[in-house]
């Protein structure tokens, strides 16, 4: 009985430890066991509200058309299983930072951020990925939000190889493998992300463009499903709450 006593404040303690380290909530045995694998896609149809992204002659809205794609993708991944979170379902234009909030509130997730190109080879479709980061010292065991993407780079680059595989199949002429810019929207998210850019707004016929959406929306479920299984919560820190501008 005292043994078994002992037992459990060992258990809390560490338990208590563990909590320390994590900033993320833990507050609870289920989601305790979501972290250990992915589970949750956070979709970020990228502009909307007062933004309506790159614009085309024909009248055609960067903004509109990422809504219909990320219905699309959202479909496909809760069909395999997946919780699918959308930074946005109407037009309206969450900050940057509410949008990787969203993402970084959550345990076992990725994050995919969605955008249609002015340039570019239309009927092509391109992953990018942030260019290296340093890995920031970390602060009492929490990373500077600015900097929330670095830890989980390689995760990151790894899922945009699957996804652009897919892709690239689907459309010839896409380049082969996941490209490297500097996305702001990816920046601050503290979970594996990517930035899913199609060509291109320039487009005569909108008919076009929306005729790609449904191969997109196939080829970037089968990526993140492949992913899925090289997907391990990495030992990081969280990211520091009150670093969040
Ligand atoms: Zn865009």
């Amino acid at each position: 009985m005292k043994y078994g006593f002992v037992k459990l404040l060992t258990v809390l303690v560490v338990a208590g430890l563990l909590g320390a380290f994590a900033a993320r909530p833990q507050n609870s045995a289920t989601s305790a066991a979501q972290s250990r694998g992915l589970n949750i896609v956070v979709i970020d149809p990228a502009h909307g509200g007062t933004d309506p992204g790159a614009r085309g002659v024909g009248g055609i809205r960067e903004s509109d058309i990422v809504l219909d794609l990320a219905a699309q993708v959202r479909h496909g991944l809760e069909a395999q299983g997946f919780q699918v979170i959308q930074t946005r379902s109407t037009n309206e234009n969450p900050s940057f930072d509410d949008r990787s909030a969203r993402a970084n509130a959550q345990s076992g997730a990725i994050f995919l951020t969605l955008h249609i190109s002015s340039t570019g080879l239309p009927g092509t479709v391109r992953v990018y990925t942030m260019p290296d980061m340093v890995l920031p010292p970390t602060n009492g065991g929490l990373i500077p939000w600015e900097q929330a993407q670095a830890p989980y780079l390689s995760l990151s680059r790894k899922l945009g190889d699957a996804v652009q595989g897919e892709l690239t199949q689907r459309f010839k002429g896409s380049p082969a493998n996941t490209q490297t810019a500097f996305v702001r929207q990816l920046r601050t998210t503290a979970a594996p992300a990517i930035a899913v850019e199609i060509s291109s707004v320039t487009i005569q016929d909108k008919a076009d463009l929306d005729r790609m959406l449904p191969g997109v929306a196939e080829a970037i479920m089968r990526g993140v499903v492949a992913f899925r299984p090289s997907y391990v919560t990495p030992t990081v820190p969280g990211v520091a709450p009150g670093a969040k501008p």
